[in-house]
């Protein structure tokens, strides 16, 4: 079962950044997801199933968004 993750969503990682942060916003979907750090605004691409299992949770959801 996929996670609904759209842009604009904000997870929270298991692992934290060396900034100390564990905020990440979605900037980007796909078959590579686009990730921003919030402590830091380092941003990374890293691909969807490995994303959605370094995520505990998320956050912080965009009901903005208009779907994946
Ligand atoms: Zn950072």
């Amino acid at each position: 079962m996929p996670m609904k993750l759209n842009i604009g969503d904000v997870v929270e990682l298991k692992k934290q950044h060396p900034c100390g942060n564990k905020q990440w916003e979605i900037v980007r979907t796909g078959m590579d997801f686009r990730i921003k750090c919030l402590g830091c605004g380092h941003q990374v691409m890293i691909p969807r199933p490995k994303l959605e299992k370094s995520i505990k949770k998320v956050s912080q959801v965009n009901q903005g968004a208009q779907g994946v």
